[in-house]
């Protein structure tokens, strides 16, 4: 079973992998806990060069190529042998990260840069992605930026919120949207109660 927690600065992505991890692993389910960019040691490396780049002074589709990499070697190295496994897996983020944020948050084409992602994740998707929906001007004002600086404006964030909506809004067989405005243990609950049904699959 391959899970994905999705959403925007200060949604709260942490704690609820934490908490679903926890009650996972209490039904007796190894669950392995990664997340993009920065999965595997080549990753932090990459995620180092990128999350740097808040002045950006790399080019868009340099950026767009660096998440590129981080994904192959996370999917290949990390992702698909835990699933082979029989392991949960659980990424915090995925390929619609790299939708909302190079794509809407950045405008590079999400054609282009969809294809790219498929490729270089062997078009493996998600069970279900959950995504935790908060308003930008929230989730920024609780995000206390452990490993960067935000910098980009409000508009950006907004932009990207949106994205993951609307990919949510085209395929609700694989996406949970959660408001992530309420505490965690209500947002624990709407997670769980949507995984569930996927544990016996
Ligand atoms: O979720 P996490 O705090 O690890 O993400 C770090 C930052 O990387 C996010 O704030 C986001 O701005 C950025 N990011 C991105 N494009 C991605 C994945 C992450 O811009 N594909």
């Amino acid at each position: 079973l391959f899970l994905c927690l999705e959403g925007g600065e200060g949604a709260g992505k942490s704690t609820q992998a934490g908490l679903l991890v926890e009650w996972l692993e209490s039904l007796g389910h190894p669950v392995l806990l990664t997340r993009e960019p920065g999965g595997t040691e080549v990753g932090q490396v990459l995620r180092r060069i990128v999350l740097d780049n808040d002045t950006g002074e790399l080019s868009p589709r340099t950026e767009a190529l660096i998440y590129a990499a981080d994904k192959a070697e996370h999917v290949d190295r990390v992702v698909l042998p835990a699933l082979a496994d029989g392991h949960v897996v659980l990424t915090d983020r995925y390929v619609d990260s790299t939708l909302a944020y190079q794509g809407a948050g950045r405008e590079i084409g999400i054609a282009e840069l969809e294809a790219v992602a498929r490729w270089a994740t062997s078009d493996l998707r998600p069970n279900l992605t959950i995504v935790l929906d908060v308003d930008p001007a929230v989730g920024l004002s609780r995000f206390e930026g452990a490993d960067r600086i935000e910098a980009e404006p409000l508009e950006f964030h907004q932009r990207v919120r949106q994205h993951f909506l609307d990919l949510a809004a085209v395929d609700p067989a694989h996406y949970l949207v959660v408001d992530a405005g309420r505490t965690p243990d209500d947002i624990q609950h709407d997670i769980r109660a949507a995984v569930e049904p996927w544990l016996s699959q």
